[in-house]
């Protein structure tokens, strides 16, 4: 399963494969565990953040699995109180401790935090870390056009990603076109729609159609839609049946019943023009 798994490619070069495993609100205690299955149903690809509080079980998971470091994509993001430059350096240090790898695979900025603007500074740390090949690609997370363009005109470093809310509910037409103008990857957060898409009578009835689950459909879908995708499980037949979306494919009219889903006021999360968390 492992070879056929697709892999975009990425403004400066590198890849990421397209699915990967999202660790969000996993317990701190029950993370290695459950990194561990996934790691061995297949998946090549893990997200977490240091706000998660579980990057020592995710070290741990990738210690422990036997694979080789290189088959493996490690994503990690900056915590929201670290974005004064010499904070994001030490908090970047914390993060590396913590899942025991020499270089990271991507790091990206948590939220843009616009109230406390700092999110800059946040970005000259991460593009210093990349030139000393500390992380191989690096990207944010919860940005607006408008920030994107602040980091490009201030540092002239484009991110190689932006990881943002993004299920059939809400579904960021008007962001896709952005991302594509300047060769950004989007990579979709929550998105199951944290499993309020899967109840949705459409997807239900594409999931009989082709024999698969909703949670397959919906997994395809974001595949098919060109977009990096990390949907998350704690149950480890769940963890095995959404890594199941390789063996079919949705048609043009599925994937006209799943755009008649989208409602722009369709957000789950925080608005992260108006998120001032810290
Ligand atoms: P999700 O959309 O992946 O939904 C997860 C939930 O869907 C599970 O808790 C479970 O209730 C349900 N589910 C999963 N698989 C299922 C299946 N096969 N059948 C039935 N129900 C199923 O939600 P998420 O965890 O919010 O998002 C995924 C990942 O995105 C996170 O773990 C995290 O890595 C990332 N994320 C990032 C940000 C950010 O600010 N960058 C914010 C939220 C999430």
């Amino acid at each position: 399963m492992a070879l056929d798994q697709p892999r975009l490619s990425l403004n400066d070069g590198r890849s990421i494969p397209q699915l990967g495993f999202g660790v969000w609100q996993v317990p701190p205690a029950a993370t290695a565990e459950i990194v561990g299955e996934a790691l061995k149903a297949g998946y090549l690809s893990i997200d977490t953040a240091e706000g998660y509080q579980n990057e020592r079980g995710v070290g741990d998971a990738v210690a422990r699995s036997g694979l080789a470091r290189e088959g493996l994509f490690i994503t990690s993001k900056l915590r929201n109180s670290a974005h004064p430059y010499d904070d994001a350096m030490r908090a970047f240090d914390r993060t590396m401790q913590d899942l025991q790898l020499d270089a990271l695979d991507l790091f990206l900025i948590h939220w843009p935090l616009p109230r406390q603007d700092k999110y800059v500074e946040a970005w000259k740390a991460l593009v210093q870390l990349q030139k000393e090949g500390r992380i191989r690609s690096i990207g944010v997370s919860n940005f607006y056009p408008d920030h994107i363009e602040r980091l490009i005109g201030e540092t002239g470093v484009v991110p190689a990603v932006n990881q943002v809310e993004l299920h059939p509910g809400f579904q960021q037409r008007g962001l896709r076109v952005f991302h594509q103008q300047h060769d950004i990857r989007l990579e979709s957060w929550s998105p199951l729609g944290q499993g309020q898409a899967l109840s949705e009578p459409v997807i239900g009835s594409i999931a009989r159609k082709h024999g698969k689950t909703p949670a397959q459909v919906v997994i395809r879908w974001h595949l098919e839609e060109g977009l990096i995708v990390i949907p998350k499980s704690v149950t480890a037949s769940r963890i095995r049946e959404n890594i199941g979306v390789f063996d079919f494919r949705l048609d043009a009219d599925d994937m006209a019943k799943i755009r008649s889903l989208d409602d722009p006021k369709g957000r789950i999360g925080w608005d992260p023009r108006t998120a001032d968390f810290r």
